[in-house]
C-alpha cells in the first residue's frame, strides 16, 4: 500500500494514496497516532469509505510521510561516489544520525546557511521501520520490520563535514533532511531501484539500488547490534555518484522507481 501524511484543514493526517488514471490520489485518510505504523496500515486498508474527498496527491500539502524518532544514515553505500570523494571504499558500514529538527516536508525550502560555503544534494532510498528491531541476524527476515520506503535528500554542507571532522553540523543543519512524498510497501530495493536527482531539471546522478556496498540485512545487523530500531525510524541507504554544490535558487529533484519525486528549492538563510 502507498500512503502518505498531509495536512487536512490544518490537521496532520495519514492518506491512502492510489493510481487513477496515470495520477497519484488520496482516496482515503485516517487521524492515527503517530506511533502506531501497523494500526496506520490497518486503518487505511478499512477505510472503504473515503472519509474526506479524494484529492490528486500533488495538491495536497504534504508533510514527511512517517514522524520518525531518529533518522540513521549510512555513508559511502556505493562505490562510485565514495571514489568521487577521494575516499576508501568502507571495510564496514559508516553509520551517522540526522537530527529531527533537520526533517522537511516535500515541496518546502531547505534554508542555506550563511556559514557554509558548500551545500550539496545527495538524493537516496529511504527504509522505514515498521516495529522494534534489535540483534537482527543478516539472516532475519529483515522485511519484516520494514514498512516500506520513501526518498530523502541528504543535505550536506561539504565544507564543514571535511573541517569538522565529524558530521554532527554539516549534516545536521535545519531543512537538511527533505523527505517524501510518499511511503510505499510495493517496491524491492534488492530488485534494483533507480535512484535520479536533477537540479534545475537537469539530470545529475544516476543510480541503483542493486550496486549497494552494504545490503539491506547488513545495514540493519550493523546497526541493531548497537541501536534499537522503533517504529517510524528513518534509514537513509546512502547516495549514488554525481553530488555537486547547488545555489540559491536551485531547484533539487530526487526520483526512485515507482516511489514517485521529492522536489524542494533551495534558498539563502536570511537570519
Ligand atoms: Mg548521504
Amino acid at each position: 500500500m502507498k500512503t502518505c501524511r498531509y495536512l487536512h484543514q490544518g490537521i496532520a493526517r495519514y492518506g491512502r494514496v492510489e493510481e487513477t488514471n496515470g495520477a497519484l490520489w488520496i482516496t482515503g485518510s485516517a487521524p492515527i497516532p503517530e506511533e502506531d505504523l501497523a494500526a496506520q496500515v490497518a486503518a487505511l486498508r478499512g477505510v472503504a469509505q473515503p472519509d474526506v474527498e479524494p484529492i490528486p496527491l500533488d495538491t495536497a500539502e504534504l508533510l514527511p510521510p512517517v514522524t520518525p524518532g531518529k533518522i540513521l544514515c549510512v555513508g559511502r553505500n556505493y562505490r562510485d561516489h565514495a571514489k568521487e570523494l577521494g575516499n576508501e571504499v568502507p571495510a564496514e558500514p559508516l553509520i551517522f544520525f540526522k537530527p529531527i529538527s533537520s526533517l522537511l516536508a516535500p515541496g518546502a525550502t531547505v534554508r542555506m546557511p550563511r556559514i557554509s560555503e558548500r551545500i550539496d544534494f545527495e538524493g537516496e532510498l529511504v527504509l522505514v521501520i515498521s516495529r522494534r528491531a534489535s540483534h537482527l541476524k543478516p539472516d532475519t527476515n529483515w522485511r519484516s520490520y520494514v514498512r516500506g520506503y520513501t526518498i530523502a535528500n541528504d543535505v550536506t554542507a561539504r565544507d564543514l563535514q571535511k573541517k569538522d571532522g565529524q558530521w554532527t553540523r554539516a549534516k545536521g543543519f535545519d531543512t537538511f533532511c527533505p523527505v517524501g512524498p510518499i511511503l510505499s510497501d510495493e517496491v524491492d530495493p534488492e530488485k534494483g531501484l533507480t535512484v535520479e536527482t536533477r537540479v534545475n531539471g537537469e539530470l545529475r546522478q544516476h543510480g541503483s539500488t542493486a550496486d549497494f556496498i552494504f545490503s539491506i540485512p547488513q545495514l540493519l545487523a550493523y546497526i541493531t547490534a548497537a541501536i534499537t530500531l522503533e517504529p517510524g525510524d528513518l534509514l537513509l541507504t546512502g547516495t549514488p555518484a554525481g553530488v555537486a554544490p547547488l545555489a540559491p535558487g536551485d531547484r533539487v529533484e530526487v526520483s526512485v522507481t515507482d516511489l514517485g519525486t521529492l522536489a524542494n528549492s533551495f534558498a539563502a538563510e536570511t537570519v
